[in-house]
């Protein structure tokens, strides 16, 4: 680790704080691996501060919906998925889906996260029906749904006159005009629906070497950046992700979080109507997926250099991955894990606030990490403790998850220092809770309100999960 002080005069860390200047993606790097992390934390709460005050820290209730396990993708970290006609693939009825949204409604939630796989058969009537009957029925409640992915499916099944289509998963076969043209009458008739902003997931990490080995079939880091910026001129918010702490290097996620940041700066140079409202980051959960069967790294056994750092550094240096992939320090990239602990991920976190300087919100994605976590996050640049949420599928798939209820999250703001806010899906504060009538404050007896663990077995429908109990999940944005 170089000395705080050195390191922060030679980065200029106290312009990058107060706004004023911007790091580069090489100095970001350097951070990341040089600085200590209690400076991180310091500087990332810092600029929190300037954002966002010191006093509120918010949180979402929403109800995280995925209407169909069916995908025509097959990533490697995914537990989820089931291929159209397997025993346990489901697409969730009218009735089901508003009884769900009925429970949340019923709890004083705002939104759905509303996504599925990529399903290659239904076509663009249904989802629109979908979000017609949503709107009548609860025109209180906001559909944040459809993520990137889904949307490069819909471009290759949809049947719109005019545009061609393609097989499942090859709407990249198309010329990008027409791939761009059919996209924006796609996202036109959904948002005339009732659509209202575009969640993040299957951001995963961009660079195309990691890409390419962890999601099979699944939208390409331009495809999803073209997604987000046709939303973004639409006039729709959206939010960035990035899924860590598996074959990438740090060089890697600071490119990724770059191609975000000139993304949003593009949206603002342009003045779209719509941005990146937040970004939220979580490591890879392993169990049940084939990318967690990979051996893990051993620094003694295989070398000091992580395989994907020497790769990524390679590739940062201008070599083509072909060139770097000759490196013998190269060999095993994508071959070992590196999977992320709770240091790595504050660090993550707190170099994002200082990287991400056109982005609102950071968001801490306890539901992975643990609420202690979770809550030292507020420490490490995060302002919103993302969504209460009342099930979560797919991440709890793979592996450990965690679920608090409202009354527990606010407890956890609270006990950090802040006071507690719900918010709406752009950030607004809807309800501040200051007094004896907070959630926290009127629990009597806490052992009513323990953390509960989130996880699906491998096949188990979600209705037969265990966490599905009734009571008000946390999960993380995405997938
Ligand atoms: S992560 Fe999403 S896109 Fe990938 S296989 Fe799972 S459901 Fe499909």
């Amino acid at each position: 680790m170089a000395s705080s002080s050195s390191l922060a005069l030679e980065l200029d860390i106290d312009a990058v704080v107060a706004g004023k200047a911007r790091l580069s993606a090489a100095q970001a790097v350097r951070l990341y691996r040089e600085a200590p992390l209690p400076d991180l934390g310091r500087w990332a709460t810092a600029v929190a501060e300037r954002i966002h005050g010191k006093n509120i820290r918010t949180y979402v209730i929403d109800r995280n919906i995925n209407y169909t396990n069916v995908c025509s993708a097959n990533c490697t970290f995914c537990a989820f998925k089931r291929d159209l006609g397997d025993a346990e693939a489901y697409t969730l009825t009218r009735d089901q889906l508003h009884a769900k949204v009925r429970e949340l409604v019923a709890i004083g939630g705002t939104q759905i996260l509303l996504q599925g796989g990529m399903h290659p058969e239904l076509p663009i009537e249904f989802y629109e029906t979908m979000l017609r009957d949503l709107r009548r029925e609860f025109p209180g409640v906001h559909v944040h749904g459809f993520s990137p992915p889904e949307f490069v499916e819909f471009v290759a099944v949809f049947k719109l006159e005019g545009f061609p289509t393609t097989p499942a998963g090859e709407s990249h076969t198309l010329p990008r005009e027409v791939w761009l043209a059919k996209l924006e009458a796609i996202m036109r008739r959904l948002i005339d629906a009732g659509l209202a902003s575009v969640p993040g997931g299957g951001g995963e990490i961009f660079a195309e070497a990691v890409r390419r080995r962890i999601g099979i079939g699944k939208a390409s880091a331009r495809q999803w950046l073209d997604v987000m910026s046709t939303a973004h001129r639409l006039g729709l918010f959206t939010s960035g992700t990035m899924m860590f702490g598996h074959i990438e290097g740090i060089a890697d996620r600071i490119d990724h979080m770059a191609r975000l940041r000139e993304a949003q700066d593009l949206a603002i140079a342009n003045n779209w109507p719509g941005r990146y409202v937040s970004f939220i980051s979580w490591p890879f959960q392993r169990e049940n997926t084939p990318l967690g069967r990979l051996r893990e790294w051993e620094p003694a056994a295989s070398g000091e250099l992580f395989p994907g750092d020497v790769l990524a550094d390679l590739i940062l240096e201008g070599k083509t991955e072909q060139q770097a992939l000759l490196d013998p320090r190269a060999a095993l990239a994508g071959k070992r894990l590196r999977m992320a602990g709770a240091v790595d991920y504050l660090r993550s976190q707190a170099v994002s606030r200082l990287f991400l300087d056109n982005f609102h919100s950071i968001g801490s994605s306890w539901v992975t990490m643990g609420p202690k976590i979770g809550q030292l996050g507020l420490f490490y640049g995060a302002s919103d403790m993302g969504s209460v949420m009342m099930e979560e599928n797919v991440v709890s798939a793979a592996g450990t998850t965690y679920c608090l209820n409202e009354a527990v999250l606010c407890h956890l703001i609270r006990d950090a220092g802040f006071t507690p806010a719900q918010r709406d899906n752009r950030y607004n504060v809807l309800k501040l809770h200051e007094g004896v009538g907070s959630p926290d404050l009127r629990v009597k007896d806490w052992s009513e309100h323990r953390m509960k663990r989130l996880h699906v077995e491998k096949g188990e429908p979600p209705e037969l999960a265990k966490h599905d109990e009734g009571g008000v999940h946390l999960t993380i944005e995405g997938e």
